[in-house]
């Protein structure tokens, strides 16, 4: 007998040598080995017989090997594989195909897949057939996993789960099959649900049990296109229990966080004053929402969790400075995080333009300050002398104490992994620094401290500039509230993008300084990704030079890049925010953030190789004052079908909601959300994509079953339910705690 959560090497044929190649695919129990699910499905339910396949048809066949061996033509080697029925041939052809070389013997039993055609000599053959040897266990992991006689009977006959082979292959579908259906046999047949019945019944689910059955081996007559599109019930339960577990984990933790003590910041005449004489221009409708959301939030008892989402440009900045003015008002400290020192910077700036008259003490703490100077500003915030912090993740580091931290505002989010932020709300959390900090700070004691009560937790905002699909974003960020500003500032022009092949670059430079000889301002961007740096830097370099010697010799250009120390990125970019500079030659260090109102043109090299998301960015770098703007995309060399959509995408439309909905579909989940890095599980069974509705559904589910009290969902099924999401997230999320 096996259970869920026994490790795989317990299964039979599995021994300590494989679970290690099982392991790095992520599968260390049973239950994992369960969820590893097919890829595709092929009907071998009617195998056909050779003689009566037609050209053009799809068909499996199951026949013997009769002979095989790699032949050369001028352009690639070709395998061939001559299968045989009796007297009935079918040749099988794979392009590039040595790497088959020793993979067939005469004799044995193959079954084959794909199109069938006409060959040159009016002969049947299959291209690129995939393929199955049946009855050789050579090959296997392991050859006594399960009988011979029985194994032949799961790959003939039947609709036959296909897995994605491990271990460089070792590992076959074949194998898998096998292990995966001893490992079912071998389960307890009455499984417990962890989903409360009442919304199985909702949902109209089948029973776990069942649903893995169906999953691996379908029933005859089950639709293969709704095998292939996960559509089937089994499908759809496997899914929605995922889905359920991700919601309820967050869900319970949004419920954890308003159960905390936070700070009630009371938003009086005063503040109201305060920020709307810092205001430098009318708010659009979307800001003022969007600042009533917050304040709402602050004056709450608990602490504020939200996420604000806005296109580039939309101007979430200055709802951030308003929140800010609440919590100094209130006599609190807040942490201003940016992704990068320019940006960091640039915030620095222009809250001194716009704070400081109000008599609000502004610092700058960025990685890259001398240390004497660090450490005076540490000692400013610990003292409480600072009102408004402004950094880089430097801010995290652990020797940084606040007296009185009550907001803490994260700007372009999406660049900082989700491990970045639950560090930061952990190290708002009690648990942290806390002690140390007021201890740094030399006193005050707070009473809370003396009556050893909780201090209370921060508020924390959010924004980012990457629009995430509102029932995404509910699903990475759904322990957050969401707010949208979903309106640009009055009085801009949409920006003209032109796509343009490098080998008319003068046009461009033409264009270039017709803009600067109008008054207006560029930034030329070159691709400068971390794998090529070296190289690419170079390159970069070298347009510069051309540019600022040659092409544009009478302007003044300037240089902007990740490696310059920081004094000189600080001094490149106020020459270019102040004017001086006509054109500003930089890598993507400018991506995000830059305010420069007055640059009109954004020229970016080799657009080709940039990500649809990170052109949105950059592109949100112009159109930003009331000048029209043009973004000019120039393409060097090849562009693959990929590239061609991103540009395509971008030459059509300014939305950065419809742009990020391209970028996820093209790019897939993982990598849009930059979820390795970010520690975000990677979904076993749903796609983000493709399952949205059953997200949907299984948020609104999981919301009820915690809303309480229903008189259909017993307490003891709601703490299953719990102990279930905890052990998953636990699993799945690592570091991540809930509860
Ligand atoms: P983002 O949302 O991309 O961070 P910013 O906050 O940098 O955008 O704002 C973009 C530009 O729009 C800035 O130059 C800012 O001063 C300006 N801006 C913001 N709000 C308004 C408004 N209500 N009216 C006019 N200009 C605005
Ligand atoms: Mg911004």
């Amino acid at each position: 007998m096996l259970e869920l959560s026994t490790p795989v090497q317990y299964i039979k044929g599995i021994g300590p040598r494989l679970a290690e190649v099982l392991a790095a695919k992520g599968i260390s129990t049973v239950a994992d080995l369960l969820s590893y699910l097919p890829f595709r499905y092929e009907d071998r339910q009617n195998p056909r017989g050779i003689a009566e396949l037609r050209p053009g048809e799809m068909a499996t066949v199951i026949a013997e090997v009769r002979n095989s061996g790699l032949f050369r033509t001028r352009r690639m080697p070709i395998f061939q594989m001559t299968a045989g029925q009796g007297r009935a041939r079918l040749k099988c052809l794979w392009f590039n195909g040595t790497y088959l070389r020793d993979r067939f013997k005469p004799g044995q039993m193959v079954a084959l897949y794909g199109k069938v055609e006409t060959g040159r000599n009016g002969e049947l053959q299959v291209m690129q057939p995939q393929f199955e040897i049946l009855g050789d266990a050579s090959e296997d992991g392991s050859s006594d996993a399960v009988d011979q006689k029985q194994a032949a009977s799961l790959e003939i006959g039947r609709i036959v789960p296909i897995y994605e082979s491990a271990g460089q292959g070792r590992l076959t579908a074949r194998w898998f099959r096998r292990i995966i259906r001893n490992a079912l046999e071998n389960i307890p047949q009455t499984l417990p649900d962890p989903i409360p019945a009442a919304v199985r019944s909702r949902m109209s689910l089948i029973s776990p049990i069942e649903a893995l059955w169906q999953v691996h081996w379908p029933e005859a007559g089950e639709s293969l296109a709704d095998l292939q599109s996960s559509r089937t019930p089994a499908h759809l339960r496997l899914i929605f229990e995922e889905l359920f577990f991700v919601e309820l984990g967050l869900e319970f933790r949004r419920r954890q966080m308003k159960a905390q003590t936070g700070i009630p910041f009371r938003l009086d005449d005063r503040s109201r004053d305060a920020i709307k004489k810092i205001l430098p221009f009318h708010p659009t409708a979307a800001q003022k929402r969007v600042l009533k959301e917050i304040a709402a939030d602050m004056e709450k008892p608990y602490p504020m969790r939200r996420l604000l989402q806005g296109d580039v440009g939309s101007g979430k900045t200055i709802v951030a400075f308003e929140a800010a003015i609440i919590a100094i008002e209130n006599g609190c400290q807040v942490a201003l995080m940016a992704p990068t020192e320019i940006l960091a910077q640039q915030h620095y700036f222009s809250a001194r333009r716009i704070l400081e008259s109000a008599g609000y003490r502004i610092v700058l703490l960025t990685g890259s300050l001398e240390q004497d100077r660090k450490r005076e500003i540490r000692r400013h915030i610990a003292q409480g002398n600072a009102h408004l912090i402004i950094g880089t993740h430097a801010l995290l580091e652990e020797s940084v104490e606040f007296a009185k931290l009550g907001l803490v505002i994260v700007d372009e989010q999406h660049r900082f992994g989700v491990m970045q932020r639950l560090k930061l709300m952990r190290k708002t959390n009690e648990d942290g620094p806390r002690e140390k900090r007021s201890r740094a700070a030399g006193k005050p004691v707070s009473p809370n401290e003396l009556t050893g009560a909780e201090p209370p937790e921060p508020d924390v905002l959010v924004m980012t500039a990457t629009p995430i699909p509102r029932t995404l974003a509910l699903t990475i960020y759904g322990d957050l509230d969401y707010s949208v500003l979903d309106e640009l500032p009055p009085g801009r022009t949409p920006i003209v993008t032109r796509r343009i092949s490098d080998e008319r670059s003068n046009e461009v430079w033409d264009f270039v300084r017709k803009q600067v000889a109008a008054g207006h301002q560029a930034y030329v961007v070159y691709p400068v990704i971390e794998e090529n740096e070296e190289r690419e830097l170079k390159a970069a370099l070298k347009m510069y030079k051309e540019l600022s010697n040659q092409t544009f010799a009478d302007l003044k250009v300037g240089l902007l890049h990740g490696r310059l120390d920081s004094d000189l990125k600080e001094q490149v970019m106020r020459r270019f925010q102040s004017g001086e500079l006509n054109i500003l030659v930089a890598t993507t260090v400018v991506e995000v953030g830059v305010d420069v109102p007055n640059a009109t043109v954004m020229v970016i090299e080799h657009a080709e190789r940039f990500g649809l998301s990170q052109l949105h960015q950059l592109r949100g770098r112009i159109g930003r004052g009331s000048g029209k703007s043009f973004c000019i995309l120039m393409t060097g060399g090849k562009v693959s079908e990929e590239g061609e959509q991103r540009l395509d995408a971008m030459v059509r439309t300014n939305d950065g909601f419809q742009i990020a909905e391209l970028d996820l579909q093209l790019r897939g989940p993982g990598e849009f959300f930059g979820t390795k890095q970010a520690g975000m599980p990677s979904f076993h069974v749903a796609n983000l994509i493709r399952d949205r509705q059953i997200l949907e559904a299984a948020k609104r589910e999981a919301a009820a079953v915690l809303a309480g009290p229903d008189p259909e969902i017993s307490q003891s099924e709601i703490d299953r339910a719990v102990r279930h999401m905890r052990t998953r997230w636990q699993k799945t999320y690592g570091l991540v705690e809930v509860g």
